[in-house]
């Protein structure tokens, strides 16, 4: 006689749960599985959600990716939406479910539960915050989408990934929107020299962009800072953030971890065996350090929600550390992140070495190449790359995800010099911008080429340095460093006496230039030379000038 077939009930019925219930049935024919979705929708395209609003995504239909009728169809999982878990009863391990149709509360019994609830928005206790809307489910996009109808002003309080979606698509229906940012910056996982590329590209998108506000309170038709300005919002989106969703996991007396997320093993049991955990509602492991950390994006959910299938059918998953790899789009820039960046590696005190780059996302001299800013963040003892980041219009996607790659397979930023990537102009160039920043990396390592960076310049020079500018007269009459003296790269063998022996700082447009004079330099018995790193444009955006 064969086993009784496993009874698994999962609750949450998009990234996380359904890679979970799928990968479950293509393992286990006789499986019993049971999802459990409080909205109205299961396998709905959340990261989309956003461009429905703003109309680039037309029709509503394009974002429900599946039905339960289709489930049940080709997966033979049995779907319930609008049904809400509402507690857990771990002694007779069943899950009471709520049908919010009718009210009525039924038990699922369980051998294996796996809880994906994600994260729900935060809401701060800012007066007149019941306004505001925020985005996660379909229903939620058919309030935004309602609301954009009548509105011609809009707030969106958030310079996070999803408050910049939102923004770009509430510009693209055509109202005039301001973003509210608390911090200094948007993009918080940017270091402030990226992100000032972004501010730029925000504000030419007539975007009013306040940085460094606080929404006091919301108004009938506006949005109150706690400067006492008041700014015209007929529609006002919260995107402040989210919170691991562990109502359901606390009740249950699930042990949370310090990051206040349901914390798990690598086999993703929670404090309870018999009882899983994956997505935003989960806290991962840091590929860096190890500490616990909330990553809430879709690729870690569905990873998660796979690997958890197949724990429960027997075979080996586990989960691994993060890095918390990340792109979003900016009207018309990538934005994207991997790994650790500079605040953070100088907030825990660990050496790190920063290399910028501006390279091209093709050869230059083929039609439709784009400029980009790269940073590479490297541990200057072992070689070990701690995090990328890079915006730009192309091509930025696929170097930070090939670093992404490298850093989990742990190759070294010298490593990535020596990586053999495809090439044709009008993809790339000979030297891919990824190996170039592993040369830069190697050089600055390795003591070949000593650098500055941008934010260190102020002191280099009231040490004394002297400040170099190799770049041509044309480009230091468009912007100057203040006490830079223009000798140009070509020029400077020949003018070498004007150059004191003292310390030096040499820097061109983006530092390509500057490491070719620092090399003769040095060459030629200057010790103290040393190379602006990303060079002009690199210090221009950290500092805020146009
Ligand atoms: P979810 O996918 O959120 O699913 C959780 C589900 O559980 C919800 O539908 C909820 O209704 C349900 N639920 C919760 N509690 C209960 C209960 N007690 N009973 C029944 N059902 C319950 N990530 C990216 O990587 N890239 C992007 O571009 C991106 N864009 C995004 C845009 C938006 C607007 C949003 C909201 C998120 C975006 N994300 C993006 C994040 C990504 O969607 C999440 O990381 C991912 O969906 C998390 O998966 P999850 O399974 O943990 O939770």
């Amino acid at each position: 006689m064969s086993p009784d077939p496993i009874r698994v009930v999962i609750v949450g019925g998009v990234a996380g749960g359904m890679s979970a219930a799928t990968r479950l049935r293509r393992l286990d024919e006789a499986a019993r599985i049971t999802v459990v979705e409080r909205s109205g929708h299961v396998s709905f395209a959340n990261c989309g959600l956003p461009y429905h609003v703003g109309g680039v995504i037309a029709e509503r239909d394009a974002l429900l990716l599946q039905t339960p009728q289709s489930l049940a169809a080709r997966f033979a999982i049995d779907v319930r939406v609008r049904h809400e878990a509402v507690r857990i009863e771990r002694d007779r391990r069943v899950v009471v479910v709520r049908d919010l149709d009718s009210g009525t509360e039924q038990d699922l019994p369980y051998d294996a539960l796996v809880l994906s609830p994600g994260a729900s928005p935060v809401r701060p206790p800012i007066p007149g915050i019941e306004r505001a809307l925020a985005l996660r489910s379909v229903e939620d996009t058919d309030a935004l989408v309602a609301a954009t109808l009548s509105a011609r002003t809009a707030v969106v309080i958030g310079g996070g990934f999803i408050g910049l979606e939102m923004a770009e698509n509430l510009v693209h229906r055509g109202l005039a929107t301001t973003v509210v940012e608390a911090t200094a910056q948007v993009m918080a996982p940017l270091d402030p020299e990226l992100a000032e590329i972004v501010h730029r590209r925000i504000r030419r998108h007539k975007v009013d962009l306040r940085l460094g506000a606080a929404v006091a309170g919301i108004g009938a038709s506006d949005v109150t800072l706690s400067t006492g300005e008041r700014i015209p919002a007929d529609l006002v989106v919260a995107a402040i953030g989210v919170r691991p969703e562990t109502g359901l996991a606390v009740g249950a007396g699930l042990v949370l971890g310090p990051r206040g997320g349901i914390a798990i093993d690598e086999h993703f049991r929670t404090s309870d065996p018999q009882i899983y955990a994956v997505g935003d509602a989960v806290e991962k492991r840091d590929g860096l350090d190890g500490s616990e950390a909330l990553i809430p994006l879709a690729n870690t959910a569905n990873r998660q929600g796979r690997f958890v299938a197949d724990v429960i059918a027997g075979r080996p998953g586990a989960d691994r550390g993060v890095s918390g790899t990340a792109i979003v789009g900016v009207f018309g820039l990538q934005v994207a992140t991997t790994g650790w960046n500079e605040k953070r590696l100088r907030a825990a005190g660990r050496p790190y070495l920063a290399v910028h780059t501006h390279p091209s996302s093709h050869a230059g001299y083929y039609p439709g190449a784009h400029g980009m800013a790269l940073k590479l963040l490297v541990d200057p003892g072992t070689d070990r790359i701690l995090g990328a980041q890079g915006v730009g219009e192309a091509g930025v996607d696929k170097r930070i995800d090939v670093i992404a790659t490298a850093m989990a397979g742990d190759l070294t930023a010298s490593d990535l010099a020596d990586l053999e990537l495809s090439y044709a102009p009008q993809f790339s160039s000979a030297k891919d911008p990824v190996n170039m920043l592993g040369y830069a990396a190697m050089n600055a390592r390795s003591g070949l080429t000593r650098t500055v960076q941008w934010h260190e310049l102020a002191a280099a020079l009231d040490g004394g340095a002297t400040l170099i500018d190799v770049r041509d007269p044309g480009e230091h009459r468009r912007g100057r460093i203040p006490g830079s003296v223009l000798i140009p790269v070509d020029e400077l063998r020949a003018r070498l006496d004007e150059v004191p022996h003292g310390p030096v700082v040499v820097h061109c447009a983006v530092g390509v230039r500057g490491h070719t004079a620092t090399r003769i330099l040095r060459q030629l018995g200057w010790d103290d030379v040393r190379n602006l790193d990303g060079g002009y444009t690199t210090w221009a955006a950290g500092v805020g000038r146009p």
